[in-house]
């Protein structure tokens, strides 16, 4: 039988950053366990965009945090993370302008440059773009995106390194309890013995924490991705989340531009994700970025991502122990956003875990429990506002 401290379920960003903190703290024996194999999630799909700009302070402090580890990736890791310093905009409509201000101001407050820009200011920042319906805008010079494999690999090959044994291809399949303590797990190789049990997995906890009875606010939604070999005379460009169009865009190595949406598609089966993004997305997307870079209407397809979005009711993660169970804890629901604080949320989960509470932040605010008690977390600046957090169906 394998036998550890803690088992970790999921080789993600969020389950290897655990299994790296734990270990960074002594805790030697943690199995990590993924069906499949690290990073195959949604993780592999991500967009891995890290900038600080965020809903509420929590977030930018969990953010902020992980920007530490991303720039100081060789010392406190190993290996190279593949940060692209590239900058940010973000681009709202005229009626969350004063939001906007707000989110900007809170990136600053933590000493991160942030900045208000005009239509003219945006213009110099990114020339390719058309500025003529920008109010205000904010703008992070220092953001970009990272390498969501060499990350997740990187925190796994560490924690292994320290002791902690990896198990790919393994489907873990219950959780065992004797009363209300966690005694193990119940996987495809086998029985697994674990007084600490971590659920790291994604749109699949729901399934899992459900043979337990255990219902958690997670609906799966499909996001696609495309890909563009953009014209050459766009050159280098900004990264962008544009509320205004509904899209986010990036570069990907020297010649593509990946662009996704803000909305996608809910209650899917996260076994069941297709290969490539639907045929009508790309028209879509191809029209709103010309929309905001005209010479994007010469681009060329290239390839499309597919991937899941574990959405919670305010699109805020779940993360904590599990009421009414010693022992096990919860990591999930991070709702398209938990690349870049991937490495923050592990030592937050490493610190609950060993010593019942967080120095970074309060996570209560996150845990479990917030919905059924009417509490779901709404930002100071929030572009989610509380009347629409009823509206996201449940599963
Ligand atoms: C298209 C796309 C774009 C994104 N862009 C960004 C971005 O720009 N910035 C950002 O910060 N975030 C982004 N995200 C979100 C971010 O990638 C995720 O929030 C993050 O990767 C989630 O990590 P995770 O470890 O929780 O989940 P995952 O990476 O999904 O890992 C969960 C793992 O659990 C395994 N598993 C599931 N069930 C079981 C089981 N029963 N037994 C064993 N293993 C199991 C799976 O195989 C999987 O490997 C994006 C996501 C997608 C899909």
């Amino acid at each position: 039988m394998i036998t550890a401290d803690v088992a970790v379920v999921g080789a993600g960003v969020q389950g290897a950053s655990t299994a790296f903190g734990l270990t960074e703290r002594g805790v030697a024996n943690v199995a990590v366990f993924d069906k499949a194999f690290v990073g195959a999630g949604a993780t592999g799909k991500s967009s891995a965009v890290i900038r600080v700009y965020a809903p509420n302070m929590l977030e930018v402090k969990l953010i902020s945090e992980s920007y530490k580890w991303f720039m100081d990736w060789e010392n406190r890791v190993g290996g190279d993370c593949g940060f692209v310093r590239t900058g940010w905009l973000r681009i709202v409509p005229e009626g969350e302008v004063a939001k906007l201000r707000g989110c900007v101001a809170m990136v600053r407050s933590v000493g991160f440059a942030a900045y208000e820009v005009d239509a003219t200011q945006v213009k110099e920042i990114a020339p390719q773009f058309d500025v003529s319906d920008i109010v205000l805008a904010g703008y992070e010079p220092d953001a970009g995106y990272a390498d969501p494999w060499s990350v997740t690999q990187a925190l796994m090959a560490a924690a292994r390194r320290r002791g902690a044994q990896l198990f790919q291809g393994v489907e873990v399949l219950s959780i065992e309890v004797e009363g209300r303590r966690v005694v193990g797990l119940q996987t495809t190789a086998g029985a697994v013995s674990a007084p600490t049990v971590v659920v790291a997995n994604n749109a699949w906890a729901p399934r899992l924490l459900g043979t337990l009875g255990i219902a958690v606010p997670i609906v799966p939604t499909l996001y696609q991705v495309a890909i563009f070999h953009r014209p050459p005379e766009i050159g280098r460009h900004v990264s962008c989340t544009d509320g205004s169009l509904g899209i986010y865009l990036r570069m990907e190595g020297q010649h593509m531009t990946l662009v996704g949406t803000s909305t996608g598609i809910g209650h899917v089966d996260p076994d069941k994700v297709p290969d490539h993004p639907a045929s009508d997305f790309w028209a879509d997307v191809a029209e709103r970025i010309s929309r905001r870079i005209p010479a994007m209407a010469d681009a060329t397809g290239g390839k499309g991502m597919t991937g899941i979005y574990d959405m919670t009711p305010d699109h805020e993660p779940l993360l904590g122990p599990v009421p009414g169970y010693d022992g096990l804890y919860v990591q999930a629901g991070f709702s398209g956003a938990g690349f870049k604080t991937g490495p923050a949320v592990g030592q937050v989960m490493a610190e609950l875990i060993t010593t019942g509470a967080s120095t970074l932040i309060d996570w209560h605010l996150l845990r479990l429990t917030r919905f059924a008690e009417g509490r779901p977390l709404v930002g100071d600046f929030d572009h989610l506002v509380a009347a629409d957090v009823g509206k996201i169906p449940w599963p």
